[in-house]
């Protein structure tokens, strides 16, 4: 049985249920859980609400150096002191985050931030870029894929569930142009790490996406 911090990193495109798979195991592993994406979306955030311009480098790369992040339970975000959780989720951050987040400064920053977070303690992480940037030498290295008209759907599930107007033509759309973004820029572009295990959800349930993953990470510990 391991007792040394592991680290468990998840990529993937937008929509995978990466981060909802993620938070269950953290909690049935009893380690933390990062969502990475959620500090680009308060970087954004953040922006939106100052009005600076999306890919403005020269401003969102101090307001990414100001940010204060706490993140006291899994999906609850704590910004500069005040509960974005469900703000950094309106289709207007998510219309811009990707643009925000390809200035080589601002990763440079956010990512500095991130391993800082996962730095000696046993945590999940997922994101884009965990696996090839972030933490190259993590145990245990997944990327989830699903097809994007499932993907869509499961987004517009849970924006209405957050009492957030969704149209299933404009997700689908936001999630392809991000994927896009996401996995054209020159810095931290989306890809899978060569030594990544690669799980498709598009016909898993949520319990067999977590049981998968929890399967390799207790064979990986348990040695
Ligand atoms: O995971 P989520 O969809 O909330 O991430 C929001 C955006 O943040 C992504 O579309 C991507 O552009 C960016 N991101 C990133 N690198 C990460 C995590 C997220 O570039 N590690």
């Amino acid at each position: 049985m391991i007792t040394a911090p592991f680290t468990i990193a998840i990529d993937g495109p937008s929509g995978t249920g990466k981060s909802s798979t993620a938070k269950e195991l953290a909690k049935r592993l009893s380690i933390d859980y990062l969502d990475t994406g959620a500090m680009y979306r308060c970087l954004s955030l953040c922006a939106k609400e100052a009005g600076i311009e999306p890919g403005d480098a020269g401003l969102l790369t101090p307001l990414a150096q100001s940010l204060e992040f706490l993140f006291p339970e899994p999906g609850m975000v704590i910004l500069n002191g005040i509960d974005v959780s469900n703000a950094i989720r309106t289709p207007e951050v998510s219309g811009r985050v990707s643009i925000d987040c390809a200035i080589a400064q601002v990763r440079e920053v956010l990512v500095e931030r991130q391993r800082a977070y996962g730095q000696g303690r046993s945590c999940v992480l997922d994101g884009r870029d965990i696996g090839t940037v972030v933490f190259p030498n993590a145990k245990f290295k997944f990327y989830v894929d699903c097809d994007p008209r499932v993907r869509a759907r499961r987004r517009v599930a849970e924006l209405v569930a957050m009492g957030h107007e969704a149209d299933y033509e404009q997700v689908l759309s936001n999630l392809l142009e991000r994927d896009h973004l996401d996995s054209t820029r020159a810095v931290g572009p989306l890809r899978r790490a060569a030594d990544a295990i690669v799980i498709d959800t598009s016909n898993l349930s949520f319990e067999q996406q977590c049981e998968r993953i929890l399967s390799i990470v207790r064979a990986g510990t348990a040695s």
